[in-house]
């Protein structure tokens, strides 16, 4: 695997690839790699010649009482994973490369649609962050498809949509939640949970899938199940961002003859803010 700290390093090896045909499958990240992120690697070698993966703790996507000074950083050992999961090449940029002009004048992108609820409820900018960064990546990785985890369902909805309305010429993929033993979902953050609270932090997949199990049987109630979901975690000791039952394409609150529907959550621990969510389909 080859490291660049540059665009232009990278941009002049991706060039002869695509010159000689090769297809790039990317995987952009954060960094602080765990088994879900090396899934999207393995994934994207399968469908691409060329696999490029980035890490980057993005300033511009935390609010300014987030974590950004304290988000894993773990460079050495998520080389070496990158190394043995097949990917060819890292874009390891640092702030300069990326906003050589600096964060407070650097041209945004704005995706108006789906950006304002659930986690960009709570956490204002997050997702203008997060389109603009990416929007960035494309132009300098040029991929032919980008992989994102549904584990972040927003956030893959949000790109799939500003991709569309952009006309990116990049194919978006998906890629399956990747679960601990006990269901937690995989994420950079978990280590920010105390040992006392870790066992019973499930609660939040469990009661997702509460609900998804009395919608399935027939009980339509959504307001009524949201509210019972928040007792449940506020019973297990954790405090409920939100939890809500959405329209899997709009992420509007899903209306009662909605077919696809998608359930997703939010809630805080002591240190940590936790995601998951799960998707069904009535027929
Ligand atoms: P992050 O570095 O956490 O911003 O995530 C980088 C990419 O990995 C995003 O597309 C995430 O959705 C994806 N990802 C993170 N955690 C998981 C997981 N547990 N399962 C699958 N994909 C994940």
């Amino acid at each position: 695997m080859q490291v660049f700290h540059t665009a232009s390093g990278l941009r002049e090896v991706l060039d002869k690839a695509r010159r000689k045909g090769l297809s790039i499958g990317f995987v952009p990240t954060m960094g602080n790699l765990h088994d879900g992120h090396l899934a999207l690697i393995v994934q994207a070698a399968k469908s691409n010649d060329i696999v490029v993966c980035s890490i980057f703790v993005n300033a511009l996507q935390f609010g300014l009482n987030e974590d950004w000074d304290k988000y894993p950083r773990t460079y050495e050992s998520d080389c070496a994973k990158l190394r043995q999961s097949g990917c060819h090449y890292l874009f390891h940029p640092n702030d300069t490369e990326m906003y050589p002009n600096g964060l407070d004048t650097q041209s945004r992108v704005i995706c108006p649609t789906m950006t304002d609820v659930l986690c960009g409820a709570s956490r204002p900018g997050h997702f203008e962050g997060v389109t603009t960064v990416v929007s960035k990546l494309f132009n300098i990785v040029q991929p032919d498809e980008a992989i994102f985890g549904i584990k972040d369902y927003q956030q893959l909805a949000v790109i799939r949509r500003m991709a569309e309305d952009l006309c990116m010429p990049v194919k978006i993929t998906s890629a399956p939640i990747h679960r601990e033993p006990d269901g937690l979902a995989m994420s950079s953050r978990n280590s920010y949970i105390s040992d006392e609270e870790r066992p019973k932090v499930t609660v939040l997949k469990e009661t997702l899938e509460w609900i998804a199990q009395q919608i399935v049987a027939g009980n339509l109630e959504f307001s009524k199940l949201q509210k019972d979901a928040a007792k449940r975690i506020k019973s297990a000791g954790f405090k409920t961002d939100y939890i809500t039952i959405s329209n899997s394409k709009t992420l509007q609150p899903a209306a009662i003859d909605d077919r696809q529907i998608t359930i997703l959550g939010a809630m805080y621990t002591e240190s940590a803010r936790l995601i998951d969510n799960i998707s069904i389909a009535l027929d």
